[in-house]
């Protein structure tokens, strides 16, 4: 038979085929036991332990592919890619949902470097935040002996802070703040954090360190995530940044690998995901929730509804306003975003960036901070993006993810790396104008510091402003890079609000997972986790995974 007439009869067993049983739509109308809004890392996991627990589940993700954060792009198109959002991942010591799906099955590898956090500073001088302690103390003992004991003798304490108390907690329900404060009066470690918690970051950091450039370093690790340094109410993240400052890794493949995997157990459990489905309408019956609409006009009923996005999106948008219990209302529409986005600038580069500085090691760290030679030029220039103002005083992190990740450049010898810096959603004069401006500005204060990334070295390059954050989430209102700002009043016991802060919702059926719910954004995995817990409970569904040990630990101790 000729190449030509094997085509034909193929072609005419496809016809027959598609004759007898037409294309397989997905159905207008489908029947769920839990639908999942948003597939950022919190929704993959909410799904994924639900799905693994013999309920029928579906994601629904507006994108065309799952993952939501957790993005690795060619986004210096074409050969370069990028971990545009997720790159630096702070709790894989602590999340549950690593031991419990063993996602090494997946080929997932975390990379945990030691040196870290680099500072480098015009004159040459450096700082090295780094895994081992004794590597900071030498690093710190440059500048002052005082502060490299201060930092061993601070740090001990503080990982145990974090191991012990706030480590455990991130997976476990929100509790009242009397309550908890009663609770951690019950041992040492309790009473030192709730002592840290009622102070600022900056009162903290000013206390224990006396070196001005070693000031600004920890002030930076500690309230780069979007921490306002002054505010008091919230010192209790300086321990809990600067251990994870120390720990953070990268995930090998880039950080989508991990919502690849998350997304194969879905499947694997009978789950399904929808990409490219907006939610558009959360539907109300008799004042509970019995399902969702999207815009193609599909209806999911479905027992539960758990939603990744933001309050306004949950609420007003898809439940409706007019559905809302007034004590729901209210604190939604009070609900503030983040005080300040990233602007990040994405470089590809024929050789790595070269710190020229007096520790080599710099070089080789996960993170280089630079443009902030003082503690005072940090809190400036943080109080113009405030203002929604970037002046000349800007600095910020930046990683050459090449170093880590061969992968990411398709271009054999050649680099990416990416600079982040905090910007405010409204600039003057518009991001259009402002950004090209900016990325010129970030270049020549990268070529002071790291001498060979000059313009000749530079292939590609392109950024992304807190607009373009908006654009490409909407549910990352304003650029808000957690779905909402960290106060007092918006953490914990508090974060959404009162009634939502332990994932079900006043509205019967429908539940939070996403970064706006305690213990709030980043990829923490415990609004996701926390949300299947509660889910399950809820539905009478046997849990198949149990608490870490560190969980029953803090348990017994604070909670029992
Ligand atoms: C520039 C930048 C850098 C960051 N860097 C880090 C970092 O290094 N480390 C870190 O831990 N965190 C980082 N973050 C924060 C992190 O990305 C988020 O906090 C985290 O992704 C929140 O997870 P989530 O699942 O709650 O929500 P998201 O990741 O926001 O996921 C929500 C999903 O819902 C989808 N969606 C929106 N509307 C709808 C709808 N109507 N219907 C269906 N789907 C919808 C979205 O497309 C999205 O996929 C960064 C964020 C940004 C923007």
């Amino acid at each position: 038979m000729t190449e030509q007439a094997r085509e034909m009869q193929q072609m005419t067993m496809v016809l027959e085929a598609l004759r007898e049983k037409p294309f397989d739509e997905f159905p207008l109308e489908s029947d769920w036991d839990a639908v999942i809004i948003g597939g950022g890392p919190n929704g993959l996991m909410a799904a994924a332990y639900l799905a693994k627990a013999g309920l029928k589940v579906a994601v629904l993700e507006r994108r065309p592919e799952a993952g939501g954060g957790l993005a690795t792009e060619e986004i210096l198109f074409p050969c370069y890619y990028s971990n545009p959002h997720v790159l630096y991942h702070l709790m894989v010591d602590y999340m549950p949902v690593i031991r419990d799906f063993n996602l090494d099955h997946h080929a997932i590898v975390w990379i945990k470097p030691n040196y870290q956090t680099g500072m480098v500073f015009e004159d040459g001088k450096s700082l090295l935040l780094t895994r081992m302690v004794a590597d900071t103390w030498d690093s710190i003992a440059k500048y002052s002996f005082k502060d490299a004991v201060a930092f061993s003798k601070v740090i001990r304490t503080w990982q145990r802070i974090v191991s012990e108390i706030v480590g455990p907690a991130t997976y476990l329900p929100a509790v009242p703040p009397m309550e908890l404060v009663i609770a951690l009066q019950r041992t040492d470690i309790g009473r030192e954090m709730l002592e840290l918690t009622e102070r600022s970051p900056l009162e903290i950091i000013t206390d224990v360190f006396e070196n001005d450039r070693v000031r600004a370093l920890m002030l930076y690790v500690s309230c780069m995530w979007g921490l306002d340094p002054r505010e008091t109410g919230i010192g209790f993240f300086v321990p809990l940044l600067l251990d994870r400052g120390m720990n953070k890794c990268y995930c090998y493949g880039g950080s989508h690998k991990f919502a690849g995997a998350l997304v194969r157990e879905i499947v694997a459990a009978g789950g399904t995901i929808l990409d490219a489905a907006e939610v558009t309408k959360i539907i109300m019956q008799n004042g509970r929730t019995i399902g969702v609409e999207t815009s193609e006009g599909h209806t999911l009923r479905s027992k539960v509804v758990v939603s990744s996005l933001d309050p306004h999106t949950t609420f007003l948008d898809l439940v409706g306003a007019e559905n809302l219990p007034a004590t729901l209302k209210e604190p939604v529409e009070e609900w503030k975003y983040d005080k300040w986005s990233f602007y990040t600038l994405h470089v590809a580069t024929k050789e790595p960036p070269r710190y020229a500085c007096d520790d080599p090691w710099v070089s080789e760290a996960f993170m280089t901070l630079f443009g902030f030679e003082s503690t005072e030029q940090l809190l400036a220039y943080w109080d113009n993006v405030v203002a929604g103002k970037v002046a000349d005083n800007f600095g910020g992190h930046a990683t050459c993810q090449t170093f880590f990740d061969p992968h990411l450049s398709r271009m054999p010898g050649e680099h990416v790396s990416s600079f982040q810096m905090h910007a405010p959603y409204e600039i003057d004069d518009g991001w259009d104008k402002r950004g090209k401006e900016l990325e010129e500005a970030i270049l020549d204060k990268w070529q002071r510091v790291a001498p060979n990334m000059k313009r000749e070295n530079i292939i590609k390059t392109v950024f992304e402003t807190p607009v373009d954050i908006e654009i490409r989430f909407p549910n990352m209102r304003r650029g808000g890079i957690k779905h909402g700002d960290y106060n007092p009043m918006q953490l914990g016991y508090f974060r959404p609000n009162t009634e939502c802060s332990n994932s079900s919702t006043p509205i019967d059926g429908l539940y939070v997972c996403g970064a706006s719910t305690h213990p709030g954004g980043l990829v923490l995995g415990g609004p996701g986790y926390r949300a299947a817990n509660k889910v399950a409970e809820d539905l009478g569904v046997k849990k198949w995974w149990t608490p870490t040990p560190e969980m029953e630990r803090y348990t017994k101790t604070y909670l029992e």
